[in-house]
């Protein structure tokens, strides 16, 4: 049998990319605009519904930070942030000159916590400073609780930005993950669930937003024969030539979470006859994963996460530890924190395993025999 690497999310190309990427090279649209970045944003759109408007960029984290900008953060300012999470959701509040203020998972959605976020902001406003934006993340593709969160939202009239980077095909009540947020954001990275390399994509409410976001990310240039301006933009447009990846890749997107869905199952079977293990699962009917990632929690008994780690790495099989809360991350440590310790318990027991969609079946045999033969060994 062959010993080939198996990654944890390796890209998975559907078969018209390349077609939409000679289109480009046949018109010479090798820039951050032409057709194939209109009809990306088109299918985006198609895809997402609810009347969303899509400006597609260089990655997910280029539209968090435009996200930011469009609700008017800047320096001095509070955000909330869900602390269980990617880097990339909380640096783009310090590339505005923002304090994050990081928030706590819960249990059962390992999403930010609709208690602790009213606690972190009741102390905020408590202290005279009003947080101007919410950051809530569906991790791992889980969608979070968007009604609690909402109405948290609501109440104190705080947008939220949905960073959905992890959850393009997730649903919560039918509707589409990504069109959930005042903002919403996409990531088309190469782990991701589809990608165009790198890149990612705002979904916004109306075509005024969507005309302000491609401003900044087109260097603002003001309305004059010469180059005028009167705001600092951005270069943060996705390139033609990506967006052609991107189109071909829309194409099988319910391929993939599809065939996502399958992996996991093929996970919770593996370890039904394994104890002392829970895979991450759909907290309620309510909502659906892509399960972009299978997850798994290992029990406080048997919590060597590292253990588990080595023994795939030895069959080259890539796996790894959940997201690192960012409350705990050495850049962040003077940063605010509400809640308990349920985001560093999870990684401290947690396990990302190999979820890629174009996993062969000899492929998912070498990772449950490794995988029985460590539980056997250390039982
Ligand atoms: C990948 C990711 C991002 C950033 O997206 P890029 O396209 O890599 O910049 C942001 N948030 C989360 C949760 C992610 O997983």
């Amino acid at each position: 049998m062959s010993n080939s690497k198996i990654w944890l999310s390796p890209p998975h190309m559907g078969g018209t990319e390349e077609m939409y990427i000679h289109e480009a090279f046949g018109d010479n649209w090798i820039a951050p605009l032409g057709p194939n970045v209109d009809a990306f944003e088109q299918g985006l759109e198609k895809y997402l519904g609810n009347g969303v408007h899509v400006a597609v960029l260089s990655s997910g984290t280029a539209a968090l930070h435009l996200g930011l900008l469009l609700l008017g953060v800047g320096r001095g300012d509070e955000v909330l942030c869900q602390s269980f999470t990617f880097s990339a959701s909380a640096n783009p509040i310090v590339y505005c000159g923002a304090t994050p203020v990081f928030v706590d998972s819960e249990p059962d959605s390992w999403n930010i916590c609709p208690d602790a976020l009213e606690a972190a902001i009741k102390t905020c406003i408590a202290r005279g400073k009003k947080p101007k934006a919410i950051i809530a993340v569906h991790l791992y593709g889980m969608p979070y609780k968007h009604d609690a969160i909402k109405a948290v939202s609501d109440k104190y009239n705080i947008p939220v930005i949905e960073d959905a980077a992890e959850a393009l095909g997730s649903s919560y009540k039918g509707q589409p993950c990504g069109t959930l947020g005042d903002i919403s954001v996409l990531s088309f990275n190469g782990n991701k669930i589809i990608t165009t390399s790198g890149g990612g994509a705002l979904a916004v409410k109306n075509a005024k937003l969507k005309q302000e976001a491609v401003f900044l990310a087109t260097q603002a240039r003001d309305k004059a024969p010469h180059y005028e301006h009167s705001r600092i933009g951005y270069n943060y447009r996705m390139s033609n030539i990506c967006a052609g990846i991107g189109r071909g890749q829309l194409e099988v997107l319910d391929k993939r979470v599809s065939k996502k869905r399958e992996i996991n199952n093929f996970y919770k079977e593996l370890f039904t006859a394994i104890p002392g293990v829970s895979v991450f699962n759909e907290y309620t009917a309510n909502v659906k994963s892509n399960y972009w990632l299978t997850t798994i929690v290992l029990d406080d008994s048997n919590a060597n996460v590292y253990g588990l780690i080595n023994a795939l790495a030895a069959e080259n099989i890539e796996a790894r530890p959940l997201w690192k809360p960012m409350h705990t991350q050495p850049v962040f440590k003077e940063a605010a924190y509400y809640g308990g310790n349920v985001s560093e318990s999870l990684f401290n027991r947690g396990v990302c395993l190999p979820s890629g969609t174009a996993m062969a079946a000899d492929e998912m045999y070498r990772i449950s025999a490794t995988i029985k033969r460590y539980f056997k060994e250390i039982a």
